[in-house]
């Protein structure tokens, strides 16, 4: 199924994210991962594409496969142009339907520390273009509720997210963010410039203090006083460090979902711990949010 009819027909879509375990990790252990995490009913799961990873040494279609035709829960494989030919990409995409996967997240990856960039594809949108022109996939791509790190002002994000729509993307799936005062105020930016399609709120628990402060760097992400405490507070404590993450999370899922969000895309990094007790947090408001009257 492609993703975009699951946002005709439900009001919040709830969504996923994993990543190819390590080739060191036991089958086993993300078979059982994939068992838990489809006992918690997602909408679909998104695999990610390994940061500068080439086409072929590339577990992604691997992973999305056994989501979709061992687990039968839609699968969404991610796909990084900077580093691909066209060949290549074409190779991914006949892979990908060769294993009855429907969606792709088409992303243009970050540019590598040496500045080269080996791919034909400059920009997310001309590979979103490319793969809608010859291709019947439902396509992804990423938004960024406080611009992207490159390019952090906002007038420059919501001219890109009309190039990727134009381009034929059906959905947004936004970056991590920990303030959701500034999502809102992003959406109303995106209202303004007549962007239609769903955008999915992007969230990730924190589990630790180096994790997020990596994230942070990554995405540029800002970090509210509220938030900053509880880190500080519970840096030697992991434990209670998770279960203030996991409250963190649900709190911001709650209201994002009473404000009528389109959809939550959890960043759930493989742990079906976090993916269960933030789901189980929430279902209810979820079934109530999508209940058919
Ligand atoms: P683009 O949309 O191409 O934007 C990149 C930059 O170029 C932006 O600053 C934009 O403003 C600018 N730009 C775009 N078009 C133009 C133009 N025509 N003229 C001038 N400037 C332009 N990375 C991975 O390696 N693997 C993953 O699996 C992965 N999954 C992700 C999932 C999500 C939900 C998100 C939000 C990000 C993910 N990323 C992943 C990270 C992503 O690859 C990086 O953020 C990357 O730097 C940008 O990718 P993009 O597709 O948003 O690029």
């Amino acid at each position: 199924m492609k993703i975009g009819e699951i946002f005709e027909n439900k009001k919040t879509v709830f969504s996923f994210e994993i990543f190819p375990p390590k080739t060191t990790s036991s089958v086993e252990t993300i078979y059982r991962t994939l068992e838990e995490l489809k006992g918690l009913n997602p909408d679909y799961i998104s695999v990610t594409y390994g940061a500068g990873g080439s086409i072929t040494d590339n577990k992604t279609i691997e992973l999305s496969s056994l989501v979709k035709n061992k687990y039968g829960i839609e699968a969404v494989a991610h796909l990084t142009c900077i580093n691909s030919s066209k060949e290549d990409i074409e190779y991914y995409l006949n892979s990908l339907k060769n294993n009855n996967i429907e969606n792709v997240l088409a992303l243009r990856g970050d540019i590598p520390a040496d500045g080269q960039m080996k791919g034909e594809f400059k920009y997310a949108s001309e590979i979103i273009k490319n793969i809608n022109k010859y291709n019947d996939f439902n396509i992804a791509a990423a938004c960024y509720p406080e611009g992207h790190i490159e390019n952090k002002g906002m007038l420059k994000e919501i001219e890109n997210m009309k190039r990727k729509e134009e381009a034929g993307a059906a959905y947004f799936i936004s970056q991590l963010f920990f303030d959701n005062n500034l999502y809102y105020d992003f959406l109303n930016k995106v209202k303004a410039a007549n962007i239609k399609i769903p955008i999915e709120a992007g969230i990730m628990p924190v589990t630790n203090k180096k994790q997020i402060e990596r994230m942070v760097s990554l995405s540029g992400a800002s970090l509210p006083k509220k938030f900053t405490k509880i880190m500080d507070k519970y840096e030697y404590n992991p434990e209670a460090l998770r279960e203030a993450g996991i409250a963190y999370a649900v709190e911001q899922i709650v209201d994002l979902i009473s404000t009528g969000v389109d959809g939550i895309h959890l960043y759930v990094m493989n742990n079906s711990y976090l993916a269960k007790k933030i789901s189980g947090s929430i279902e209810t408001i979820l079934a109530t949010e999508n209940k058919v009257y």
